[in-house]
C-alpha cells in the first residue's frame, strides 16, 4: 500500500501482467488491456457470477484486444462462460468489443439507455451535413478560418474505427437499480457530463466501486460540449452527478478504468471539484480583462499545444467551462460578432 501526493491510498504499485487476472476482492478480478494511444491501457473487471462470469467493459475493437480476450478465455476463466457484459458507457475502449463478446458467448449487453442510444446515434457513417455542423461549431468558437479545412473530416471516424458495431439490443441499467452478481448486490450510480448516462457499479458488501471514467485517480475525465449539442452544460451535469456518490464510504476500493485502484473517494471528488473551480476562476479573471472566445481560453486551460489530434477535446472542454460560468451567472454570452461567439464577465 502506498499513499500518493494527493492523499489517495493505492493498494497495488502496478497492474496485473498482460493477459492475467488479479483478484482485488473475493470473486472480483482486474484485467488490463493495452490501448495503443493515451491513456495506454484500460482496466476491465471480471466478477464471478454463479456458473459464469460477468464482465465490466470490453476493450477496443481491435484484433489485438480480441486475441487478448481469447487467451483469457482459453485459460483464465476456469472453464466457465461469460454470461453477462456490463458496459459503463459508449466510449470506444469501453464498448468497442461489446458486440463481438455478446456474439462470442451468446451473452446480453447491459448498459443504460442513454449510452446505448448515444452509441447508436454516433456510429452511422457521417455525411456532409455532420461535417459542416462540426466546422460551424469550430468556427463559431474561434478556430481560425485558415485552419478550419484541416478539420473537415467526419466527426466519428475515430469512433467507427475502434467500435466495429453497436449491439442491436441491450438490457437496461438504470440509476439506483440493484442487481445481483454472484454472491452480492451491486448498485448502479450514474455519472454524467463525460458521457450522457455513465453507469458506475458499487458493491457495498465488497466495498468496491467500478467507476469507469468518472473518478479517475490522476486526470479529470474529459467533459466536453460537442457540436451536436452546442449549448450544453456538461460540466454542470458532471459536477452535480458527483453528489450521487455521497453515500459511498471513504474506504471503498475505487476501481477506475484508467490508472491504479485507490481508496479515498471523497478526497478525490473534492480534488476534482477544486480542479474545475480553479479553472473557472482563472477564466473569470481573464474575462474581466476583456471578452474571449473558447479558443482564446486555451492558454488558460492547457499547457500543451492544441492541434489536429486534440482540437475536438480541447475545444469541447473550453466551451464546457464557459457554459458553466454562464449557468453560474459569472459570464455572459455576447451577441455573436462576425459569427464568433464571445463571452464576457457578467
Ligand atoms: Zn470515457
Amino acid at each position: 500500500m502506498s499513499r500518493d501526493p494527493h492523499g489517495l491510498e493505492h493498494p497495488w504499485a502496478d497492474g496485473p501482467a498482460q493477459g492475467t487476472l488479479r483478484e482485488v476482492a473475493p470473486g472480483l478480478h482486474w484485467l488490463r488491456m493495452r490501448v495503443p494511444f493515451p491513456p495506454e491501457h484500460i482496466n476491465l473487471w471480471l466478477v464471478e457470477d454463479g456458473e459464469g462470469w460477468t464482465i465490466v467493459d470490453c476493450g477496443l475493437g481491435l484484433d489485438e484486444t480480441r486475441a487478448a480476450w481469447e487467451r483469457i478465455f482459453a485459460d483464465g476463466l476456469g472453464g466457465r462462460p461469460v454470461t453477462r457484459i456490463l458496459v459503463t458507457h459508449f466510449h470506444p475502449d469501453h464498448l468497442g468489443l461489446g458486440t463481438w463478446l455478446s456474439a462470442r458467448w451468446d451473452a446480453e449487453v447491459w448498459m443504460t439507455q442513454g449510452e446505448w442510444m448515444t452509441a447508436r446515434g454516433v456510429h452511422p457513417e457521417a455525411g456532409a451535413a455532420e461535417i459542416a455542423n462540426k466546422l460551424a461549431f469550430y468556427r463559431r468558437n474561434g478556430v481560425p478560418e485558415a485552419s478550419l479545412q484541416g478539420f473537415a473530416t467526419p466527426p466519428n471516424s475515430f469512433y467507427r474505427s475502434m467500435v466495429p458495431a453497436i449491439p442491436q439490443r441491450f438490457v437496461r441499467l438504470s440509476g439506483g437499480q440493484s442487481l445481483r452478481i454472484g454472491a452480492h448486490e451491486w448498485r448502479v450510480v450514474i455519472g454524467r457530463g463525460h458521457s450522457p448516462e455513465h453507469a458506475c457499479l458499487w458493491c457495498p458488501a465488497l466495498g468496491a466501486l467500478a467507476c469507469g471514467d468518472i473518478l479517475l485517480p490522476r486526470i479529470s475525465p474529459n467533459v466536453s460540449v460537442w457540436a451536436t449539442e452546442p449549448l450544453g452544460d456538461p460540466l454542470g451535469e458532471y459536477l452535480s452527478s458527483l453528489d450521487g456518490f455521497a453515500g459511498v464510504p471513504e474506504d471503498t476500493l475505487v476501481l477506475p478504468a484508467h490508472g491504479q485502484p485507490y481508496r479515498g473517494i471523497h478526497r478525490r471528488i473534492a480534488a476534482l471539484r477544486a480542479h474545475h473551480d480553479e479553472r473557472l476562476d482563472r477564466i473569470v479573471a481573464a474575462l474581466a480583462e476583456g471578452p474571449r472566445h473558447a479558443v482564446g481560453c486555451f492558454p488558460l486551460l492547457f499547457r500543451r499545444e492544441i492541434g489536429a489530434a486534440n482540437m475536438g477535446l480541447a475545444l469541447g472542454e473550453a466551451v464546457a467551462h464557459l457554459h458553466r460560468l454562464v449557468s453560474q451567472g459569472r459570464a455572459t454570452r455576447l451577441p455573436a460578432s462576425g459569427g464568433i461567439q464571445l463571452f464576457a464577465a457578467a
